[in-house]
């Protein structure tokens, strides 16, 4: 109500809120806005910013298009850790008035909305895995310690203390933030940092992912490096995952609809039959969805055995699911309760992949769907020939091949609608042609000479 407005406004103001900024985000998951001074709050509110759509990447307009209007979400604001006067809502956009179809965060909540129909919320925490490197006089990354290649450095904790400054910024706005930070280290690569807090509903926990990318890029800005998200950036470290772990709970009871016993699950997973549905739903729709959780052409440079690695990526390779054995994409954990796609990487929009998720795991409930045995062999070690004889298949192995999987599948049509569906493969289309046609170093090193 306009009355609730201008009290929220008389505390931002009260706090010292200059500005505010309704974040919604483009098709990648980067949010965008305009500032609006505090004292245009009621504006603000009902979405009086408005938007040429096609200044954006994916929004699916026209020049000539009427604009699209932004419209906060007046109950999940945050006053921005690193600049108290300005407040940051997650936001909506809206076309003439109604929710814009072409709105990733749109989509999300007619999915959540589905689920509330079948009586379930969707519970998501997601791994935030990232790079923290310096930028050379050219404006290349590099691993930035001459000590790097000397050992394995996952965990380590000298390494950690060479980023503490920023990791403590992070840490200390997330706490700040409310988040229930839990747990920080050093992963698997050189300079590759996670930072685990504590999942939420699914919506909270997108917001909060674009907003942890946007505010782990500012505090390395202060300190002269570059948090990168990209996927993979060294050919022959670990990449970036995004791990998304799901569970379902009950709206009457709050009770956690994936938990069952382990005694009592017939597979000793400790997971509900519910759960298992979710999964083979899942599971049918795994490479259409994997468009989404790894959207882009490095994304697949990351879902390899080892690629260049003389150990393994931790990253998917297979639409399969399996116990704690991290080779499968999607995993159940030793304490059972919820199951973890580990194709989701960090270039991931979380609004859309979290769309798509949900969908074909309610699908899986509808139609009771069997995701078979889980697997708990090194899926790793298998050959082609020994995976396709027990009806295990790969992802997708490139960014063509995912949006083919993703177009080829009318699932998607059905949960995003025709418009969002379609922008989603015309631009990721768009994005392969335009690396398809460059020439690589690699190219040069190999054929130069020897041609
Ligand atoms: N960084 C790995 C990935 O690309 C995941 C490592 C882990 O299990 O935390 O998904
Ligand atoms: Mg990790
Ligand atoms: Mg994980």
């Amino acid at each position: 109500t306009e009355h609730e407005i201008l009290s929220l406004q008389k505390e931002l103001k009260a706090k010292g809120v200059k500005y505010c900024v309704g974040a919604y985000v483009d098709i990648h998951g980067v949010p965008k806005g305009k500032f609006v001074p505090i004292d245009h709050f009621l504006h603000f509110a009902h979405g009086s910013e408005l938007y040429t759509g096609y200044a954006l990447d994916g929004l699916g307009q026209s020049p000539n298009d009427d604009e699209i209007a932004s419209l906060p979400d007046l109950d999940r604001g945050v006053i921005l850790p690193w600049n108290r006067e300005v407040a940051w809502f997650p936001a909506d956009n809206t076309f003439h008035g109604e929710p814009y179809e072409i709105n990733t965060r749109v989509a999300l909540k007619k999915v959540l909305a589905d689920a509330t129909s079948l009586g379930f919320g969707f519970n998501l925490g997601i791994e935030c895995e990232v790079f923290v490197v310096k930028l050379d006089d050219a404006g290349r990354i590099g691993i930035p310690n001459a000590d790097d290649q000397l050992n394995k450095t996952c965990y380590d904790i000298r390494r950690f203390f060479r980023r503490y400054t920023w990791l403590d910024k992070v840490s200390s706005a997330i706490d700040q933030l409310g988040w229930d930070l839990y747990s920080l280290d050093h992963e698997d690569a050189p300079s590759q940092f996670e930072f685990d807090f504590k999942y939420s509903d699914a919506l909270t926990m997108c917001d909060r992912y674009v907003f942890f990318r946007t505010m782990a890029k500012h505090y390395a800005e202060e300190e002269g490096l570059l948090a990168t998200f990209m996927p993979k950036p060294f050919a022959d470290k670990t990449g970036n995952g995004a791990h998304f772990n799901m569970s379902l709970y009950d709206l009457e009871t709050g009770k956690n609809a994936f938990a069952h016993d382990k005694a009592a699950d017939p597979l000793g997973l400790g997971l509900s039959p519910v759960a298992y549905h979710f999964i083979g739903g899942i599971l049918r729709h795994g490479p259409a969805i994997c468009a989404a959780m790894a959207p882009t052409v490095n994304s697949y440079k990351r879902l390899v055995r080892r690629g260049l690695m003389n150990y393994y990526s931790w990253a998917p390779v297979f639409n399969s699911f399996g116990t704690n054995n991290r080779t499968n994409s999607i995993r159940v954990p030793m304490s059972g309760g919820r199951c973890e796609s580990r194709n989701a990487d960090s270039s991931c929009n979380p609004y859309l992949a979290a769309t798509l998720v949900l969908a074909a795991g309610l699908e899986g409930i509808r139609e009771k769907l069997d995701p078979g045995r889980p697997r708990e062999e090194n899926l790793y070690a298998y050959t082609d020939e020994q995976l396709a004889a027990q009806g295990i298949c790969h992802l997708p192995q490139s960014l063509q091949e995912a949006v083919a999987a993703f177009a080829g599948d009318p699932f998607t049509e059905r949960v995003l609608g025709r418009e969002l569906r379609d922008e989603f493969v015309r631009y990721k289309s768009e994005e392969w042609r335009a690396y398809r046609q460059q020439i690589t170093q690699w190219e040069i090193d190999r054929y130069a000479r020897m041609f």
